[in-house]
């Protein structure tokens, strides 16, 4: 019989993502622009499931039963482009190509629309969890049309992570939604990041522990309520030791981070949106101020002096990793909001925080808790407003503050804690001083302003006589 399906592209991400179709039983069919790729999963997976080897597209296309489903996983940009052409040309009415690569979320609104036009089905989808995921059950957010996903719903769902049963694969909405949604994944799992490595910066350079009693510390935070995969393998390489030199091995890692763009993008996008997700944004601007070796070699100094630290520091930091962490995920799920309006896509926030659960780089206890919130009150207006995560935030903002204060005083950088303090102080504030930025636009551009005690727009004519009229 014909396969049920079709991956193209076997770098890593789509060798792996084959095997474990063919491992759930699934018939697939695989191609790769050069054979040699293809040739060796079938010769050394081969026995793991039915694979089909094609040699061109074409006759990866004549494999398949209707309505014809085909996943390409090539580099992201031009060479997706060539490959959904190429596709395009063979497929006929009601068949599918799904792109699971890091596509950007317009390129995949602007496929959508082209291959609609043709009676075809694109389906941009998100997939997360590395290599690793991808052979053993990643996290899955599919975009594309509600038809599609009737026919490939169940295979996404089958070989996608799962918790407590539940597939880590849910329709997020058409066309670009998927992309979108795994974008946002992605600039949260930025800000986690960030906000791990200031806890581990704070212990070690204010509370002079060592990377060994740190790894210790996450270790113990891993059985609460901030367990989760990336805080677990923050433990793994912190108590790592370098085999050459006896070192901790985080001290023989060049301190320069590196990016691949999904995090500026999210915040681009945000910026568009006008959302602010600055949890996002200090994490990718962080890892751009670290890469920045001339400026960082023509400041360095050493002579800050010893600060008053806390003896409850320890715990301080956990509580501020975690009420950081919470105000990350609001400022990410409001970007999903807001785009999900913009775009008409009506995406279901609660089942979003499903998807992350298993599978991915930021799966997390946690996560159930933001699916409760949304399951009581769909409409929440932000995440810190959900009764459980206020009082969450509440009780540790003593610890946040004196954990920023420490910091600050020490000299140990923590954009990542003091934006989010900013950002929760900001939304608690009766009265924020945008007034008075308001006063200022409309003294220099006259450019209007609202007032508190009735309606329309006003202007004070500050070059005269300073009366007040109706703008
Ligand atoms: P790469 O991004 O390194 O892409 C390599 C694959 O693309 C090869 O199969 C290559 O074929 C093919 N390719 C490149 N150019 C062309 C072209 N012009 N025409 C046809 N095929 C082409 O592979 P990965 O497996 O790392 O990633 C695949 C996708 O998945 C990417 O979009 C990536 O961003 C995304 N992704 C990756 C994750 C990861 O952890 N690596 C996680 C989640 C998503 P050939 O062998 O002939 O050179």
């Amino acid at each position: 019989g014909k396969a049920r399906i079709a991956v193209t592209g076997l770098a890593t991400m789509g060798s792996n993502l084959a095997r474990n179709l063919a491992r759930h039983g699934f018939k697939v069919a695989v191609h790769n622009r050069s054979y040699a790729r293809t040739k060796a999963l079938v010769e050394q997976h081969g026995h793991e499931g039915e694979f089909v080897p094609a040699e061109t597209a074409a006759e990866l296309v004549a494999s398949l039963q209707r309505p014809r489903q085909v996943i390409i996983m090539v580099k992201a940009g031009g060479p997706a482009d060539a490959v959904i052409d190429e596709l395009a040309d063979l497929m006929e009415p009601g068949d599918m190509i799904i792109d699971g690569g890091n596509a950007h979320f317009a390129d995949t609104r602007r496929r959508e629309a082209a291959l609609k036009e043709r009676g075809l089905h694109f389906v941009g989808t998100g997939i997360s969890g590395g290599e690793e995921g991808a052979l053993n059950g990643p996290s899955i957010m599919p975009g594309g049309s509600a038809e599609s996903y009737k026919h490939l719903g169940p295979v996404l769902e089958a070989i996608s992570a799962k918790v407590d049963g539940e597939p880590c694969c849910v329709h997020v909405g058409p066309d670009g939604a998927g992309h979108f949604v795994k974008m946002v994944h992605n600039g949260i799992e930025y800000a986690d990041m960030q906000l791990i490595a200031e806890s581990y910066d704070l212990l070690r350079r204010a509370g002079g522990m060592e990377p060994a009693r740190i790894a210790d510390v996450f270790r113990t935070w891993n059985s609460g309520d901030l367990e989760s995969y990336l805080v677990e393998i923050t433990a793994e390489v912190l108590g790592h030791v370098d085999a050459a030199t006896g070192k901790p091995f985080v001290d023989v890692i060049a301190d320069q981070a590196e990016q691949k763009g999904t995090g500026r993008w999210t915040v681009q996008e945000a910026l568009e949106l006008g959302i602010p997700v600055t949890g996002i944004a200090e994490a990718v601007f962080a890892r751009s101020l670290s890469a920045r070796v001339d400026q960082r070699s023509a400041l360095t100094s050493t002579s800050d002096a010893p600060v008053q630290v806390p003896d409850t520091l320890v715990d301080d930091v956990r509580a501020a990793l975690y009420a950081s962490k919470v105000v990350a995920y609001a400022q990410g799920f409001d970007q999903i909001r807001a785009a999900s309006e913009q775009y008409d896509w009506d995406i279901d926030l609660g089942a979003m925080a499903t998807i992350w659960r298993g599978g991915c780089i930021i799966r997390a206890v946690f996560l159930n808790r933001i699916r409760e919130a949304y399951e009581k009150t769909p409409d929440l207006p932000s995440l810190l407003a959900d009764d459980y995560f206020r009082s969450a935030v509440e009780n540790a903002v003593d610890a946040w503050r004196r954990v920023v204060t420490t910091a600050v005083a020490a000299g140990v950088p923590v954009p990542g804690f003091s934006s989010a303090l900013a950002y929760y102080d900001a939304l608690r504030s009766e009265r924020l001083p945008a007034a008075l930025i308001q006063g200022l636009r409309d003294f220099f551009g006259a450019h209007t302003y609202r007032r508190v005690d009735k309606d329309g727009a006003f202007h004070t004519l500050w070059g005269a006589d300073r009366t007040e009229i109706d703008a």
